[in-house]
């Protein structure tokens, strides 16, 4: 049997990121992946001079643990423009990022959406929020949506700007996540920048485990049962023995721990010869029943896409099952960005069931990752469901298994 120190289940940014500091100390551990490759939730397809992220998401600039975990320079972060361009059912509007960039709260453009009383509103939680950390936050939980109420931010302002946006983060319509994460993605917001690797979010897993020696990851090991002794069996070879087992991935399932619950997305792409401007902005469209946000990728990061302009598309909830009426989202990006419905070519299709972590309320509350006798349980629902949050976990628990 193979006797290990450290056994981690699961190569997506917590496992690599807590792999990374344990190279780093000279501590031996194992990473078992179940899949083929690094990253987890986080990927790219690349195929035919494209590049399809594998379901839509950005990094953060503000991201701190993980900026300095990354080789961002060879990653080369390309920023999409702070702001969104919002379809309000019958044109466009362009908003500068009321959160980023204040001073165009009062522009005219941003003035159509939102009351004086709205933008003063934001100004104020951009500043009680600029140094939010959930982990000092003691208020009452509630939703986002109740939050924003109880803010009195106005309906339409919630509608158009909040709804859109932020459903589009949380990947659900309700708002209906904690107000906790609300003030950690806004706090984000207004301190850093959205953006997207130069050659796909896939670069993001690649940086960190350029740290870690890959023969210390086995692919293709479905870990699927650990006994009392931490004796892990797998489905496809011998058994390991561990002294500490990081759980990632919802892997915990395995000791009988719950894990979290996912929001669900379809992430559609296609292709257009169509010319569409201001694409380096997240296209929101708040009216339409399918479509929740556009990103023109190639737009922000040309390696995308050599020639045409790619699309992803992001419909939420769960379509696993359901066919998507490809020649509806034809004759609606035509009806948004102009062209025929032959100008538009369907390319590919993820349905991600596991997507974002649900965070409703009182999510946030104390729970221990340290179970004690080595088990400990990392990924990002131990934190927050993000990529920084994912990375913090995988750092917790290295620290926790240096400090042992
Ligand atoms: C569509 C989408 C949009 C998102 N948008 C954003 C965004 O814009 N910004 C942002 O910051 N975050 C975003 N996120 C969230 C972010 O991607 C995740 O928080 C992060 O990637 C989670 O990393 P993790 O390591 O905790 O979990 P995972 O990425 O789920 O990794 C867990 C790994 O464990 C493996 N595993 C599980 N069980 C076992 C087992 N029994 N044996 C072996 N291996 C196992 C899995 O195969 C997987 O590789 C988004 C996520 C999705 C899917």
């Amino acid at each position: 049997m193979v006797r290990v120190e450290t056994v981690i289940v699961g190569a997506g940014l917590s496992g690599l990121a807590c792999a990374s500091l344990l190279e780093k100390h000279k501590k031996e551990y194992l990473i078992v992946e179940k899949s083929n490759r690094v990253g987890g939730r986080v990927g790219s397809i690349y195929e035919n001079d494209y590049i399809f992220d594998v379901g839509f998401q950005v990094y953060n600039t503000a991201y701190a643990e993980s900026s300095r975990i990354l080789d961002l320079k060879n990653i080369d972060l390309q920023l999409f423009k702070p702001g969104s361009v919002i379809h309000n059912g019958k044109k466009f509007h362009m908003v500068s990022d009321p959160i980023r960039d204040p001073k165009n709260l009062f522009s005219s453009l941003f003035s159509s959406l939102s009351s004086f009383s709205d933008k003063l509103k934001v100004l104020l939680l951009i500043y009680e929020l600029s140094n939010y950390r959930i982990e000092n936050d003691i208020s009452f939980d509630m939703t986002t949506l109740e939050y924003l109420k109880q803010r009195k931010f106005s309906e339409k302002f919630i509608d158009l700007f909040f709804s859109p946006f932020f459903s589009g983060i949380f990947l659900e319509k309700d708002l209906k996540t904690s107000s906790k994460f609300f003030k950690y993605v806004f706090s984000n917001f207004s301190k850093g920048m959205a953006c997207i690797p130069k050659n796909g979010m896939q670069k993001i897993p690649d940086s960190i485990s350029n740290n870690i020696n890959k023969e210390n990851i086995f692919f293709d090991h479905a870990l699927i049962k650990i006994d009392r002794s931490k004796i892990l069996s797998f489905s496809n070879s011998i058994d390991i023995k561990a002294d500490n087992i990081v759980f990632t991935g919802g892997s915990e399932n395995l000791i009988k721990k719950k894990s979290a619950k996912y929001n669900s997305v379809c992430n559609l792409y296609f292709v257009t010869d169509i010319d569409i401007k201001n694409g380096k902005y997240i296209h929101l469209f708040p009216k339409d029943d399918l479509i929740n946000n556009i990103a023109i990728l190639n737009k922000v990061s040309s390696s995308y896409s050599a020639s045409n302009n790619l699309l992803s598309i992001s419909v939420l909830g769960d379509f696993s099952t359901f066919d998507i009426p490809i020649n509806s989202i034809k004759k609606r990006l035509s009806n948004y960005f102009g062209g025929s419905e032959s100008n538009y070519d369907f390319m590919k299709r993820f349905d991600i069931k596991r997507a974002t972590i649900i965070q409703n309320k009182d999510f946030f509350k104390k729970r221990s990752s340290f179970l004690g006798e080595g088990l400990i349980v990392a990924g990002d629902h131990t934190v927050t469901g993000s990529i920084e949050g994912a990375v913090c976990s995988g750092l917790n628990a290295s620290n926790y298994i240096i400090k042992r």
